[in-house]
């Protein structure tokens, strides 16, 4: 990412301090530090004001907060807090933004303790991560490179299935796989479950052997320079039953109709009905108990959620997961999962995984 990018971030939330009424904005989640510096260290805080931005931080990360940010940086040889608040007493700021979702009970209790007289904290919930939904050229740059290595990770893995094969094996030969091509590690815990299992729509990989007969749910998502993929397939091991091609069929149309809707300007409400009616016309409406997708970039969930409720507007640049699927209770579950970038025109899948049932 180039550094002017962190700092035009910065000068974007700067630029809407006085609208907000606010003298200055402290970020303390870690997503949302990156997003606008650059940090990755697990011990920061930044103080962002009109024409400053201050990231505190310590001595353990002197050296890599030097490389990696282009604001200032203060170095605290003990708790952070302290040294921030001598900074807004010091500016003499009077209000003061923070990230309650994103804080402890302790912090805020820290921060209140230490508060200049003439100051106050004013809670501030999903600035940033609104910011982060549409992301730069360099973000989807990105995107595609995790996506890419997932894929990779799971066509050179999958190719090691049988029956017998333990589905914690499976997992752990997809993640040995994802970080020889260069991820840093998998993006959420690899889902790997057979047979019945595979109806936990977040099951964790178990000791259990793949056996002749089982639908296979693989979920899986690479961390690539901060970045997440997201995808599910499915494999199938001998021969699907009528059952099985049905219910496979009726959630690749659904996972079709729901990429075929995304589009500037449409609501991610209409994107998650577009797959779910599928599912009701082939009577399984009840057996689809998620929404159809999720938003990711630094985060594997962020904003928009694509669910029923959801009244976000896509808009080009936004990353999202389409990914309906069906759990049926001792039949077994069935999903379907791309990762999508929102165009001018309409979308673009960057998953390039086939989407058809794989026979093992
Ligand atoms: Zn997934
Ligand atoms: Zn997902």
């Amino acid at each position: 990412m180039a550094d002017n990018e962190f700092e035009r971030r910065r000068q974007t939330v700067a630029a809407q301090l006085a609208e907000r009424k606010l003298d200055g904005f402290l970020v303390s989640f870690s997503p949302n530090l990156r997003y606008l510096t650059g940090f990755t260290g697990s011990n920061g805080n930044l103080l962002l004001l009109p024409g400053e931005a201050i990231l505190f931080t310590d001595p353990r990360y002197q050296i890599q907060a030097a490389q990696e940010v282009t604001c200032s940086v203060h170095i605290s040889k003990g708790p952070l807090v302290p040294d921030i608040m001598a900074a807004v007493a010091k500016r003499r700021l009077r209000r003061i933004g923070y990230e309650p979702a994103r804080m402890t009970c302790d912090t805020l209790d820290s921060l209140q303790g230490r508060l200049p007289m003439k100051s106050t904290l004013a809670p501030v919930n999903g600035w940033v991560e609104g910011l982060r939904m549409v992301k730069s050229a360099d973000e989807i740059g990105l995107i595609r490179r995790s996506v890419e290595t997932n894929s990779r990770a799971f066509e050179s893995a999958v190719t090691k299935v049988r029956p017998g094969m333990k589905e914690q094996d499976l997992a752990a030969e997809l993640e040995y796989r994802m970080r020889r091509l260069g991820a840093e590690k998998p993006s959420f815990e690899t889902i790997v479950a057979g047979g019945a299992r595979s109806a936990l729509p977040h099951a964790q990989p178990t000791a259990a052997r793949l056996a002749t007969g089982q639908l296979v749910v693989v979920d899986m998502g690479a961390l690539q320079d901060g970045y997440c993929s997201d995808m599910t397939r499915m494999l199938f091991l001998g021969t699907p039953t009528a059952k099985v091609k049905r219910a496979y069929r009726a959630v690749l149309e659904a996972q079709l109709a729901g990429v075929d809707a995304v589009r500037p300007g449409v609501s991610t409400a209409r994107v998650d009905a577009a797959a779910r009616n599928v599912l009701k016309a082939y009577g399984l409406a009840e057996a689809f108990v998620h929404s159809t997708g999720h938003g990711l970039g630094l985060e594997i969930h962020e904003p928009p959620r694509i669910g029923k409720k959801d009244k976000t507007k896509l808009a080009p640049g936004m990353a999202i997961t389409i990914e309906p699927g069906v759990y049926i209770e001792g039949f077994g579950g069935i999903r379907i999962e791309d990762t999508v970038v929102v165009t001018e025109t309409g979308c673009e899948i960057l998953t390039p995984t086939p989407k058809t049932l794989r026979i093992i």
